[in-house]
């Protein structure tokens, strides 16, 4: 089957608190990733940059007003398509390496490198088989508790392992606006990876329970308050620990 070329590849919309949601309509549910832009008064902040199979920088310059920071929540491929194209780009050092070498098997790209991903081509040129993630390695490494200053607004950074060892979530503690990446998000949640651990996933969900959050911004699916929040974790854990 031949896929049409789409007419645009990017979508997005403001959702209030000066974050704006990106996201590719034409990627399946499954790997489509919340890409989430932060307007501060310094600088801004992109929060993980999608499948990269055509320039998110051109799509979305018209936000892209001030230096900006580029966040991978961690290193799976439907999150990290598009750093390249950022100069400055923050990610934990458990998913470093990943970000400095992409290779399929370790961005998972191996299991969805094929056009049953996308609905329609990003252009005409674009061939699945050549689709590849180009190298982006971190040029600030970010853990558990450090603070990415935005001027007007701070996010705290948080290590949220499970579902990779080195995801992180951003927590701003005047808004209780968290965004989690897939950590937790409101659909099937991953916990199977080569490099998942669900023990250690355990403790990453009873810890976002306690915490006092007005919005999740998920690196999947539609965002959430913290009455979902609990019901997603209480749900997890009823199952993994059975
Ligand atoms: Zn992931
Ligand atoms: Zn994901």
């Amino acid at each position: 089957m031949t896929l049409r070329v789409a007419e645009r590849w990017f979508e997005h919309r403001s959702v209030g608190d000066g974050v704006t949601h990106v996201w590719e309509p034409h990627v399946i549910p499954f790997v489509r990733c919340n890409i989430w832009h932060v307007r501060g008064r310094d600088r801004d902040l992109l929060i993980d940059s999608g499948m990269g199979m055509c320039s998110l920088k051109r799509a979305i310059a018209a936000l892209l007003e001030k230096p900006v920071a580029a966040v991978a929540t961690h290193s799976h491929f439907d999150h990290i398509g598009s750093h390249h194209e950022f100069a400055e780009r923050l990610a934990h050092p458990a998913e470093a390496a990943i970000l400095a070498r992409p290779s399929r098997a370790a961005t998972l790209l191996e299991h969805y490198a094929d056009e049953g991903t996308i609905t329609a081509l990003p252009d005409a040129d674009f061939a699945i088989a050549a689709y590849a993630i180009a190298p982006a390695p971190p040029t600030r490494l970010v853990d558990e508790g450090d603070v990415i200053d935005l001027g007007d607004r701070v996010f705290e950074v948080l290590h949220l392992p499970g579902h990779s060892p080195g995801s992180i979530g951003l927590y701003e503690a005047e808004t209780g606006v968290l965004f989690s990446g897939d950590a937790v998000y409101d659909a099937e949640l991953i916990d199977d990876c080569y490099h998942s651990d669900v023990a250690v996933y355990l403790a990453t969900m009873a810890r976002l329970r306690a915490l006092p959050v007005r919005v999740v911004h998920g690196g999947h699916a539609p965002s959430f308050g913290r009455a979902r929040l609990i019901a997603i974790i209480d749900d997890y854990l009823a199952r993994r620990r059975g």
